[in-house]
This record gives structure tokens, sequence and C-alpha cells, in this order.
């Protein structure tokens, strides 16, 4: 089994390389955003509690994530997996371990505040579809409007420079323990992540000793 932990703050990229790692590996790229709404949408045990709390608008508690997560892994019949949206703090870190959900290496994607902003604040979404674009860096085919649906696309409100700022603020606080964490379990493998997609690809590759 091949086990891995993307760590990094919003825009950075962590999903598109948990996409091309996981083809690459023949691995599993496990969000944990997506695996609840499945569970939610799936009706399944779990997925009915934790249906209770983000009606709510509440945080799903931990224990919950990790149930689903556990049960997901146990499941899993490729040669490993990508964890990204979890854990997000050293309390997290630490169930994960006292139920046996085995981490070999922790990447951590750096990326520069101002790129962030940069990312973030030109990316365009369908709600239809539930896909980003980039005013720049995937532009959609005609002006503002989804390749897919053909629907009008629009700016997210967490995608404007002042929440962005505040989105890296608070990854920033509680990461901070969870990076020192696995760094003192010798863990830990940063990459810059302000370069170019395929650059980091590679680097990704070299990271993990393939
Ligand atoms: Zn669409």
């Amino acid at each position: 089994m091949k086990r891995f932990i993307f760590l990094g703050p919003p825009g950075a990229g962590k999903g598109t390389q948990a996409d091309f790692l996981s083809k690459k590996l023949s691995i599993e790229h496990i969000s944990t955003g997506e695996l609840l709404r499945q569970e939610i949408a799936a009706k399944t045990t779990s997925g009915e509690k934790a249906r209770l709390f983000v009606e709510s608008g509440d945080l799903v508690p931990d224990e919950i994530v990790i149930e689903i997560l556990k049960d997901h892994i146990s499941k899993i019949r490729g040669a490993g997996y990508i964890l990204d949206g979890f854990p997000r703090n050293t309390a997290q870190a630490q169930s994960l371990e006292e139920h046996e959900i085995g981490v070999d290496k922790v990447i951590l994607f750096d990326i520069d505040k101002e790129t962030v902003i940069k990312r973030l604040s030109g990316r365009l979404y369908c709600p239809a579809c539930k896909k980003f674009y980039h005013e720049e860096y995937r532009p959609p085919k005609e002006d503002t409007l989804c390749d897919n649906c053909h629907r009008a696309l629009i700016r997210r409100k967490d995608d404007d420079p002042e929440s962005i700022e505040n989105r890296i603020r608070v990854y920033l606080e509680q990461t901070h323990p969870l990076i020192k964490y696995y760094e003192e379990q010798g863990k830990l493998e940063h990459i810059d992540a302000n370069k170019e997609v395929d650059v980091i690809n590679q680097e990704l590759l070299e990271r993990i000793g393939r």
C-alpha cells in the first residue's frame, strides 16, 4: 500500500496533483468533502448521521468522518490512497492513528499568499456541473459560459480576495502544529506549489521516490 496525505492551502493545486498521482500509481484520491457528499446521497448509516450536521450548517464531527473514511478504505482494491481534506489539525491526525488508518508520506504544498490570491480570485464556477474554470489558466471556450451546460459561470463568494486571505489565515493557524507533528515523525515532504502544474508533477514523483 502507498498511503499519502496532501496538505496545502486552498488554491495550492492539491486536487489537480492528487488526480495526477492517483492515475499514475493506480491509487485512490479520497477527497473527504466529496466522500461525505457521496455517503449522504447514498443514505448509508454514517451518511445519515453526517447529514444532520451538514443540514444544520455544522461541521461533521471527526468521529463520523473517521468512521466513513475507515469503512471506505477497507473496501479499496487499489494500491493505496491519497487523503485530501483530512486531517486538518493534530487531533484529527491522532485519531487517524488510533483507528489504524496509516500514512507513509505527507506532502506539503508550499505556496505564496500572492499566488493563491491570483489563482483563486480568477476562478469561475459552474453551479450546475460543479466545475471550476479560470480566467487565465483554464478559460471557458465561450466567454463566461460553461463548456458543458452553457450556463453563466459565477464567482464564488469565498473566492473574493478578503475571504481568500481569511481562509489562508485559518489554514495556517490550524495546519502549523500539524506540519510539525508529521515533521517529527519524519514523514513530511515539501513541494513548491508556486510552479507550473507539470513541473509540480515531476517534483511530486521525485519526492515520493519514483
Ligand atoms: Zn455547467
